[in-house]
């Protein structure tokens, strides 16, 4: 029989679709990474815009790279996070379907992540003000710095060390700084009168994360920050994940995020161990799975060996 190439073509690639992964090896590309730069995050979902509401004027925005998330009431509209040009000008284009064309009034960066930062240039055009923690536009001008043709990144205008709270219509947004944890400048952004918590970064929903140690982070402050959030927030609060598995929500309860706490617990456990044994760094990332994350989605450049390595460096630094 003969097989209609075309048709093949057609099918495989829609298969392909499911992870951004597997375009990029069909595509023949080699995943984007400049040398000496640790590999960009690959947590991305799937690219399909897709706008969900959350609680109470509060919503989120997935396609590709970070969850944005937004705040759109009868007297402002602003947005949390910015993922890439092209993403962040569907998200807009969107947006303004809700706002009626009215312009944001506030961009919030909550770490530097060129996939949380990368649409800052399409989103401040039509924004009053953009604002992240102090850390950020250094982190952002380093990245670009040791990326060969990249333009000047657009960094915040405003910037704050511990927090930084404003009332928007009858919402109060508030941004708060922790000390590191998955960068050196992360902020979580609390929606108080919607009990949503937008955690960047600082949450991965099942699925390995990215331990930035050249930017600051730090697993430990980071398990530090997770409790503090869990135990501080209301408890019915809707916390948004930066990136989650394939096929799972953005949003998740404080349950989730002290699971999260305790898989760094367990990598720690498993580091802690092979160093008292006097394995290697090679060796204890070589760790086949860690027992009651087994689910947790790797793949990419996001793994649980590179968790280990990371937090063998931590552990082991002079
Ligand atoms: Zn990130």
């Amino acid at each position: 029989m003969k097989i209609d190439r075309r048709q093949f073509i057609v099918v495989s690639s829609g298969a392909l679709a499911v992870t951004p992964f597997t375009r990029g090896f069909a595509a023949g590309q080699a995943p984007a990474q400049a040398p000496g730069q640790p590999p960009a995050p690959a947590a991305a979902p799937p690219a399909v815009p897709k706008f969900e509401d959350v609680r109470r004027n509060v919503g989120l925005f997935t396609m590709r790279g970070g969850t944005i998330g937004w705040l759109i009431n009868k007297d402002a509209a602003l947005v949390v996070d910015t993922q890439y040009p092209d993403t962040a000008k569907t998200c807009l284009d969107g947006l303004k379907q809700k706002t009626g064309g009215r312009s944001l009034d506030l961009v919030l960066n909550t770490h530097h992540h060129a996939d949380h930062t990368g649409g800052n240039a399409v989103f401040r055009a039509e924004a009053k003000k953009l604002v992240a923690q102090a850390r950020v536009p250094e982190l952002q001008r380093t990245v670009a710095a040791a990326t060969p043709n990249s333009s000047a990144p657009v960094v915040a205008d405003a910037t704050f060390e511990k927090t930084w709270s404003e009332k928007f219509g009858d919402e109060t947004v508030t941004a708060q700084y922790n000390g590191p944890g998955h960068t050196g400048g992360d902020a979580i952004v609390h929606f108080e009168r919607a009990h949503v918590v937008h955690m960047g970064d600082l949450l991965f929903y099942e699925r390995h994360p990215r331990v930035d140690r050249p930017a600051g982070a730090s697993i430990q402050n980071w398990m530090k920050i997770l409790e503090k959030v869990a135990k501080d927030m209301p408890a019915d609060t809707i916390f948004i994940a930066g990136h989650s598995k394939d096929g799972l929500p953005a949003t998740v309860d404080g349950k989730a995020v002290l699971r999260f706490r305790d898989y760094f617990d367990a990598v720690l456990t498993t580091v802690r161990k092979g160093v008292a044994q006097g394995q290697t760094k090679e060796a204890v990332a070589a760790t086949a799975a860690l027992p009651g994350f087994e689910s947790y989605q790797g793949g990419g450049a996001l793994t649980l060996a590179g968790v280990l390595g990371v937090a063998f460096d931590e552990l082991t630094a002079k």
